[in-house]
């Protein structure tokens, strides 16, 4: 009782607190990572200009990310998302989008769309982002195109003079800050390719892991979710693929309804997540129960061009506004637990998922269970960033979800999967970041990386994580962090 309270009242005071300056604390998603910050708004460029002279600073989008890449101690937080950098402008010519550092991608969805019947060309399952901090930590969809950052042509950042620089497609070291979680900062403006809207076919099938290739065939995008508690051998998967239109007749034929239990099986999918949600050790029983069902279901659903979410939930209109479903149970995960994320190496995919559930698995009796669904969301295009996942191979993202509590079991798999795959790379909004990443991001280019920083950054005011700092090799933990609070470095 007293910590709902507690909660309560830190919720109500961090409300308080948005656009204004001062003291307060800064969340990531799901509390795990906070730190007291002076928060400042930058009502335009010249304050954000004068304000990044003033001493150390960071700059945090809207705090979504999981990992805690945007909590930095003891320095002035630029709050970006509460600013009055809106810039927003499309050119018709071009097809390119303008947009400013305070814009969230729901408003620049809504823009493209109400106004230019235009589109991006991918994008995470959430909105409320700021449209520079999702492109900065690497944010993905699935299918072409996956990595938001893949579509920028141009961005404009502040030095540390506070001077404007521009960089476009081509320039040299437009690939390396063009995804550089934080390492160039603040960027200000950005600008983005956008695409036309159009209808897909998407087919939601419930099968087998081993029918994967066959119910994707046909299909441009896929993003399928693995039960984990269920047969390792052979796990129930919810696959959702999205195909043209015009390939309609060579998306093969997916999944009847099957099982004698049909009612019993819808009853208790329906009631699955309530107990998934408040009873943790159930979540294996009721795999088993799901797996022994045997359940084969499939949905075939043009989608709405005008449809914002239509790569998370085909049916026309925003999920947040229906009642929930099955499919919707399955895939909303993410507002209820911690998510960790990587990439590995396409192919590899389904031998990893298998990996984790085995793992997983063996750390039952220690209290530990995964949220309801692995989800892998594949990313089969290159993309031309630098630190993009995809910008050497085919990748595919895999998130893990457990109760906040559990998160640092999440870690732990993320070094196991490490430990055997060389090539997995970060979530930089997702992973836990550190030393470990260096090699699959390549230390030349790390390196380069931290050149490009000190260059515009000479004055050393820009601080980053922790982590990254560790996972770049450079600087000393920052007064505030208690390494240094406790002398030991
Ligand atoms: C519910 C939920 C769903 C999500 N779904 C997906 C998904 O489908 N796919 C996916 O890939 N990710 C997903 N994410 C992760 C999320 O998209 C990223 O973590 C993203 O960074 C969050 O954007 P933000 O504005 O909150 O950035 P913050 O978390 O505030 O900041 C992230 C990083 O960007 C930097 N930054 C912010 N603004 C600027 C700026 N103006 N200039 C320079 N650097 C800046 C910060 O310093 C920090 O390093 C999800 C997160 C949540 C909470």
């Amino acid at each position: 009782m007293i910590g709902i309270i507690r909660r309560y009242r830190q919720q109500r005071a961090d409300a308080r607190a948005i656009g204004k300056d001062g003291k307060r604390w800064v969340r990531s998603w799901i509390n795990i990572f906070r730190t007291e910050c002076e928060a400042c708004i930058p009502q335009n460029e010249t304050l954000l200009g004068e304000l990044i002279g003033e001493g150390h600073y960071c700059c945090i989008g809207q705090s979504h990310s999981y990992n805690g890449v945007q909590v930095i101690p003891s320095v002035n937080a630029m709050m970006m998302r509460e600013g009055g950098l809106t810039a927003l402008s499309y050119d018709p010519a071009t097809e390119l989008v303008r947009v400013g550092a305070s814009v969230s991608v729901r408003e620049l969805k809504l823009f493209l769309r109400d106004k230019h019947c235009r589109g991006l060309h991918n994008s995470g399952n959430y909105m409320e982002q700021s449209v520079i901090g999702a492109l900065a930590t690497g944010t993905h969809g699935y299918g072409p195109r996956g990595v938001m950052a893949d579509s920028i042509v141009e961005l404009t950042f502040l030095d540390g003079a506070g001077q404007r620089v521009t960089l476009k497609r081509g320039d040299p070291d437009f690939a390396y800050v063009a995804l550089s979680f934080g390492t160039i900062a603040p960027i200000v403006e950005l600008v983005l390719e956008t695409k036309p809207l159009q209808p897909y076919i998407s087919i939601s099938s419930m099968s087998r892991l081993s029918k994967l290739d066959e119910l994707k065939q046909g299909s441009i995008a896929a993003n399928w979710a693995v039960m984990p508690y269920t047969d390792p051998e052979d796990p129930v998967i919810m696959l959702h693929a999205l195909a043209e239109c015009h390939e309609a007749d060579s998306v093969v034929a997916h999944p009847k309804p099957k099982g004698g239990g049909g009612r019993i099986a819808a009853w208790v999918l329906r009631r699955y997540y309530a107990f998934d949600r408040f009873l943790p050790s159930f979540r294996r029983p009721m795999q088993r129960l799901i797996d022994w069902l045997d359940l084969k279901q499939s949905e075939r659903v043009i989608t709405d061009p005008d449809d914002l979410d239509y790569l998370y939930d085909p049916k026309p209109g925003l999920k947040e506004n229906r009642a929930p479903s099955i499919t919707r149970g399955l895939f909303s995960t993410t507002y209820t637990g911690y998510n960790l994320a990587f990439f590995v190496p396409l192919e590899k995919a389904p031998a990893v998922v298998r990996f984790i559930m085995h793992e997983a698995d063996a750390l039952r009796d220690l209290g530990f269970f995964l949220k309801g669904i692995i989800s892998v969301r594949e990313l089969p295009g290159l993309a031309g960033p630098i630190f993009a996942a995809n910008s050497t191979r085919p990748m595919a993202a895999i998130d893990l979800f457990a109760d906040p509590r559990d998160y640092a079991w999440l870690e732990r798999l993320q070094r196991s999967v490490m430990q055997y795959e060389p090539d997995t790379r970060p979530h930089f909004g997702k992973s836990a970041l550190g030393p470990d990443f260096c090699n699959a991001l390549c230390r030349t280019h790390l390196d380069e990386l931290m050149r490009i920083h000190r260059r515009h950054y000479p004055q050393g005011n820009l601080m980053f994580s922790e982590r990254v700092r560790a996972m770049c090799d450079v600087g000393r933990p920052l007064p505030g962090v208690a390494a240094v609070d406790a002398g030991l470095v």
